[in-house]
């Protein structure tokens, strides 16, 4: 992706949003966290003291989830990969356990310890390459996301060779970090986006709805799909145009499917998905981009029925944690604890996100496809917010 065409696009993104939006006391901030251009506006209440908060939040965690720089928290644990167990913070905990309950639920479509394909394939790397065949399969080999085992804040991959890739959740929770911080700073209305990972929060000065535009994956930087007008809501997508390369006329993009070790090939461009929390939107945008159609559509009306509230537990109290660290677990809604970490997402009794209905809407989960011939695929819902392009 040319960095510069993008930062071009998102500028001319956001001044588009602010200009429908609430008139602006200060200008945005952009800075490149995640590998990513990342830019929050928070209009009126935009302070330099509030983005400097924002981003030293949002650069903490990259160095916390990274996978390019080798002294991150997940980078320890692939390094000691068949070797040790690594202890890590509540935070990286937290996020590794969400990833793992939709690999989970995926069937491991959604699979965190894709890691070695991911590194295989180098895409968006100066690296990038079509590997062998027997480089594949010796890959595909140590992917397997019910390997990982979770002691207390221990983590441990149990063969050499195995690694950890948050990189399909991480801005989103990232995204959801930043929804809730410039809430608790009593900022009435901001657009969060890390990298076309977007959260449009609180109401507008008019009280209209936020406009967000879905790229046209056939023409991403110059032209969208769709226009979505909404209420407070994330909208994040997973496409083959986001980080690529092209060798004999075949694009291989960056998500992979883990049962084959290629990049997903099967007729999609891009999945967008609206709900609440961004960190779900996240996890299914990319989960949903693998699984195809017909399974994302069951996955979402499989989720709305689990996603029921738990009792506000919080992070401080470890017992709630369970013992095998999977399944049976839960925090409340904004817990800080002794290193300070504040955790803004609530989680379902299945240890995922729990997801508020977004006003107006009938279902929490929306979706929208597109396939390689432009054809729109999306639920009810998400029909009504179809504003023009
Ligand atoms: P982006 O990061 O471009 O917003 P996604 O959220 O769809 O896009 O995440 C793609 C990233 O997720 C990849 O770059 C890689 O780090 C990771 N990833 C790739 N394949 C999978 C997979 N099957 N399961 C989980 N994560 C994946
Ligand atoms: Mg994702």
């Amino acid at each position: 992706m040319n960095f510069f065409a993008r930062f071009i696009f998102i500028a001319f993104f956001t001044v588009s949003l602010s200009f429908v939006s609430c008139r602006k006391a200060e200008a945005a901030r952009t800075e490149l966290v995640f590998g990513t251009v990342c830019t929050v506006n928070a209009f009126d209440d935009g302070t330099t003291e509030l983005y400097n908060s924002l981003f030293e939040r949002l650069h903490s965690m990259d160095e916390k989830f990274s996978t390019s720089k080798s002294n991150s928290e997940i980078e320890k644990i692939n390094a000691a990969a068949g070797k040790s167990a690594v202890e890590i913070s509540d935070e990286v905990l937290f996020v590794l356990k969400i990833a793992l309950s939709f690999a989970e639920i995926t069937n491991g479509a959604f699979d965190p310890t894709v890691g070695p394909l991911v590194k295989l394939w180098g895409i968006n790397t100066e690296y990038a390459r079509v590997p062998e065949q027997w480089e594949i399969d010796n890959a595909l080999k140590l992917v397997d996301w019910s390997r990982v085992k979770i002691e207390e804040n221990k983590v441990f991959l149990p063969v050499e060779g195995m690694r950890l890739d948050l990189g399909g959740i991480v801005k989103g929770y990232a995204a959801d970090v930043l929804a809730f911080m410039v809430k608790e700073a009593g900022v009435k209305c901001a657009v969060i986006d890390l990298g076309g990972n977007i959260y449009v929060a609180g109401k507008k000065k008019d009280r209209s709805l936020w406009r967000v535009g879905v790229k046209n994956p056939q023409n991403p930087e110059h032209s969208t799909a769709i226009t979505l007008s909404l209420p407070e809501n994330s909208v994040v997508t997973s496409g083959v145009y986001e980080r690529f390369f092209i060798k004999n006329n075949i694009r291989y993009h960056h998500i992979i499917n883990p049962k084959t070790g290629y990049p997903v090939d099967n007729g999609l461009t891009s999945v967008t998905i609206v709900s609440k929390s961004s960190t779900a939107c996240d996890a299914l945008s990319t989960s949903l981009f693998i699984l195809g159609m017909e399974k994302g559509f069951a996955l979402l009306k499989q989720l709305e029925r689990q996603n029921f509230p738990t009792a506000g537990i919080t992070v401080k109290e470890k017992t709630a944690d369970s013992t095998d660290g999977m399944g049976m677990w839960l925090f409340g809604s904004g817990a800080v604890n002794d290193d300070g970490f504040e955790n803004p997402v609530k989680l379902t009794a299945a240890g995922l996100p729990f997801v508020e209905k977004a006003e107006g809407m009938a279902d929490c989960f929306n979706a929208l496809y597109i396939d390689s011939e432009n054809y729109m695929y999306s639920t009810e819902d998400l029909k009504k917010c179809y504003g023009m392009s």
